[in-house]
Formats: C-alpha cells, structure tokens, sequence
C-alpha cells in the first residue's frame, strides 16, 4: 500500500454489427495514465478488449489472430437495439466477458475512473462500462474521454452520466467540465488532486497490449480539413512531434517487448516529412541495418497522396513498411473539389510510380475509397472501383459514416431521415444512414462485392 492516489483507466468493450482489430490500442487512455504517474498518482488499466485475457479464453477459447498483429476479438452476440430495428444483420458486443470485466472493476476501489470513447456510435459499451463502475463504486469520480465524449458532450453527459468530460485530445489540460453532479468534483480538480498541468507524456511501455503490435504517434492532428473528417474539431489543427522521441519508443519496445509490427496512429504523416517523418526513417533504417532488426510497418489511417516523395518511399521500403494505404477516395474531379481538395489524377499516377520504383507491388498499395456521402451517386463509386482496379491496387471502400464535428455534418443532419443529433446509433456505417434513391443499400453491398472481385 502507498499513499498515492489510485486511478482505473477503463478501454471499454464494443457494441456493433462487426469488428475486426487493426490496430485498436488504448493510446490515448495510455497517455492519460503517463500524465497521472508523472503527477504522483498509481495507475491501473482494464483493456476490454484484451484478445489474451485468460478468463475469457477459458470460456470462449482463443480467438483467430494474424502475424501482422491484427485479428478478431471475443464476441458475443446482442439483441438488436430497437433504434436499428429493420437491419438484416447481427448486433454484439465485442471483448472479454462482462462477468469479467465486472470481477476486474470490482477488485480494488479506485479513487478516480477514466473511461475512454472511440467511435460515436459505440457509446453503448462506454454505457456498459460506466454503469459498472457506478454499480460497484458509486461514490468514485468518474470521467470520461475521447472521441465520441469530444464530439457528442451533451449525449455522453446525459446517457453515461460522468462527473466530467475530458473534451479534446485526451487531455486533461484545458478539458471542459460540462457535468457537476454534485460529487464535489470541481473540488476534486481545484484541490490539485489531478495533474492538469503535467505536460504531455508517452504511453507507458508496460502492458502486454503492446507485444503484438504497438502504435505510434508521430505528429497530431491534420492541415486539412475534409468535408467528411473531423480531425480539425478533435485535434485543432497539425503540430509536429519529435521524431527522436518516437524512434526511442520503438527501440524500447523492440528491445523490452521484441515488438516488431508497428502501426501509425497519424492523421498526416507525411506533412512537414522533412522535420518528422524522414529523420524517423533515417533512425529505423540506420538501427535496422546496425542490429539486423527488422520491422513491420503499417498505417491504418490513410496516407496523403500529394505528400510522397521518392525519398520518403524509398525510407518507407527499406525501413520495412508492409503497404502503403492512400487517401484516394473517389476518381471524381468534383469529388474532390467538393469535399478534400487534396487528389489530382496526375499527383495519384506520380505518388504510385515513386511506390513501385521503391520496390512496392501494386498490390501492396491499398487505395481507400468512400462510398455512401449525402448526395454521392453509386455510380460514381463504380467509377472509382474500376479506375483503380483496373491499375492492380487493393481497393478498400470505406462506408461513409456521418461524423459529427465534420464539416458536412450539418448537411448529413438535415439529409438524413434519421435523427443523426439524437442517436449515434444511427451513425452507424453499417446502416448506411445516408441512402438515398441515388445510393441505395442493394448499391452499396454490389459496389462492395465489385470491390472484392478481380476485374
Ligand atoms: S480525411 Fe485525412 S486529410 Fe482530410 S482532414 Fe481528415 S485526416 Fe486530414
């Protein structure tokens, strides 16, 4: 026993028709918990979707996993919320057994919880884990982040009923308090008990959610700002990391943990390439070549095709980059300049070529294509499906998904028929709740069997 306060930190389970980990880590909860320690406080975590958790397994069995680190959680299946009646498909909720996470919640009062959100309408798990901890700790400050708490406030205060809401970038510094539930949490935070003014750290390398593959964070947020994206309303804009900082997160990984699969969390990667990402790869390559380790690279998150050099694809071959996912989108002119500004056909055939004569096969180069916004006619979609697989890439289309805080948000509420402010269930992409005579949900399932065909 010590005298420093003690603080859970819950990655809740997921509530949704399907799920499949690329990559889905408790960064941003991680960071929270390096600022806690760094301000004097122990802390403990509880990742819901923990695929290793051995109660779970001792039920459910092992659930399919790939070297790359990716893979399936645990599932088990949920009636159908009523709000999505009418959908052909199942609901469930995915990550170790609620009887478990229960028993794990349960095992030492905590003196604060934090709970982190990711997509808007996964709130169901986050209400899941906050009943939990209300249940068994009522009288412990409870607070929730992330991303859907950041876009939806209001929603999150009044169904998960925290005491407080870390808005923004899971910080605490500069957090809005938008609930005061009379638990003397003002007091709380006013008495010094929370670290709000402890700079920014690194999440803490000692959990075992890392061997399989971890993240990195090179820079945050993005310059642009997508009509479908609401990277500008989470992170408020681009700032740079430091490069070195990140190289030594993944020597220490490497060398603590043999990590060896490495998945960028960056929204733009490739901005500022000179200051960030290039000396990044400069180090990987020089460590690699001094020690014989050898790394897999991957990014979720697409990449900005205007940015690539052949220098940054000739770092990103030889460091060990396993694919190189491209922001594509669609092959519309109008698209573009609609919503992104940020293709042209002859900066796409550029960024490809500097690719392949890095070493990259076609079909390592994964371009994304969004399909579904307001308005978007299937047509154009097809259009898109076969320009690119006409060249040989992998094509992966992205069902559009409604996010509020983007720009377009105000035009998907008054489009859709559904009550998008009301219900995060419904922004959904597998509902597809922005269908519409032009773009129907029979388009959507043949534009994504075309997607999977070779053509
Ligand atoms: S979609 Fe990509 S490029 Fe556009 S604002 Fe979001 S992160 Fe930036």
């Amino acid at each position: 026993m010590t005298d420093r306060p003690e603080a859970l930190l819950i990655y809740p389970p997921v509530h949704d028709f399907a799920l499949y980990d690329l990559y889905l880590k408790p960064y941003g909860l991680l960071n929270i918990a390096a600022m806690l320690e760094a301000g004097g406080w122990n802390t403990r975590l509880i990742n819901a979707l923990d695929y290793t958790d051995e109660s779970t397994v001792e039920v459910e069995g092992s659930v399919r996993r790939k070297a790359d680190g990716t893979g399936k959680f645990h599932r088990q299946t949920l009636k159908l919320p009523p709000e999505l009646q009418g959908i052909r498909r199942k609901f469930a909720r995915y990550g170790i057994l609620k009887d478990v996470l229960k028993q794990k919640i349960a095992e030492e009062k905590p003196d604060a919880i934090f709970i982190s959100s990711g997509m808007t309408y996964w709130y169901r798990g986050v209400v899941e884990a906050a009943e939990l901890c209300r249940e068994l700790w009522p009288d412990v400050p409870l607070i929730i982040g992330g991303v859907y708490a950041s876009l939806m406030p209001e929603h999150c205060v009044r169904v998960c009923k925290p005491d407080y809401i870390a808005a923004g970038n899971m910080t605490l510094s500069g957090s809005t308090v938008l609930s005061e539930s009379g638990r003397a949490l003002n007091a709380f935070l006013e008495a010094g008990a929370l670290p709000g003014a402890v700079p920014s750290s690194d999440a803490p390398l000692d959990h075992d959610c890392w061997n399989d593959a971890a993240v990195l964070r090179l820079n945050d947020g993005c310059p642009m700002n997508c009509g479908y994206c609401a990277s500008r309303s989470l992170c408020g804009g681009f700032s740079p990391g430091r490069p070195e900082k990140v190289f030594k997160r993944l020597r220490l990984l490497a060398e603590t943990r043999g990590t060896r699969n490495f998945a960028f969390y960056d929204d733009a990667v490739l901005f500022d390439s000179s200051s960030v990402f290039i000396p990044f790869l400069k180090q990987v390559v020089d460590y690699s070549s001094r020690t014989g380790t050898r790394f897999n690279f991957y990014t979720p998150n697409a990449m900005h095709i205007r940015y690539m050099t052949a220098e940054i694809a000739d770092l990103m071959k030889s460091a060990g980059f396993q694919e190189v996912r491209l922001g594509f989108e669609s092959a519309s002119d109008e698209f573009h300049s609609e919503y992104d500004n940020k293709y042209s056909e002859r900066g796409f055939h550029n960024t490809v070529r500097m690719l392949t004569d890095a070493g990259f096969d076609r079909s390592q180069i994964v371009v994304y294509i969004l399909a579904g916004l307001p308005g978007q006619r299937a047509s154009e979609v097809e259009d898109t499906i076969r320009f690119a697989a006409d060249r040989g890439f992998t094509l992966s289309v992205s069902e559009f998904s409604p996010v509020p805080g983007s720009p377009m948000w105000p035009d998907c509420v008054a489009r859709c028929s559904l009550p998008l402010e009301d219900e995060p269930l419904y922004h959904n992409n597998s509902f597809f709740p922005m269908e519409w005579e032009g773009f129907t949900r029979a388009d959507m399932q043949r534009l994504k069997a075309l997607s999977k065909q070779r053509l």
